[in-house]
């Protein structure tokens, strides 16, 4: 995977292409996936083009906790009050296709495990 930070995901955060954003703060933006996996799945990226997890830095670690804060604030906001998954996959072997950090949250039904 390159580590180019120019994405789809920038194009959306900068309305280029449209996408159902459901939340956006100064560093962070949420949005409905375009091919959800369950009932409710919405991608939480931070406005900053991280290409992926592995990529984060210690000085990163305020960002990583707001992202995580994030995806709590847009669940409850879905009304995912019996539970949900957040994935993050990373790199080639985690699955990852988009190469801006990205945490999934799936929701809406039940989740099994292991997952694929
Ligand atoms: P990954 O496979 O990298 O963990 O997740 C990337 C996710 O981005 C996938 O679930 C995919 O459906 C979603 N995605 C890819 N392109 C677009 C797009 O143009 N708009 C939206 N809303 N989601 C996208």
């Amino acid at each position: 995977m390159s580590e180019t930070t120019e994405t789809i995901f920038s194009k959306i955060m900068r309305r280029e292409i449209p996408a159902e954003i459901v939340y956006e703060d100064d560093l962070a933006i949420a949005f409905k996936d375009i091919h959800p996996q369950a009932p409710v799945h919405i991608l939480v990226i931070p406005k900053e083009p991280i290409p992926q997890l592995a990529s984060v830095e210690s000085k990163d670690h305020a960002l990583m906790g707001h992202l995580l804060l994030t995806v709590k604030r847009v669940a409850q906001q879905a009304g995912l009050n019996n539970g949900y998954r957040v994935v993050i996959n990373t790199g080639s072997n985690g699955g990852q296709t988009v190469n801006h950090l990205h945490l999934h949250i799936l929701g809406g039904r039940q989740m099994t495990w292991p997952p694929g």
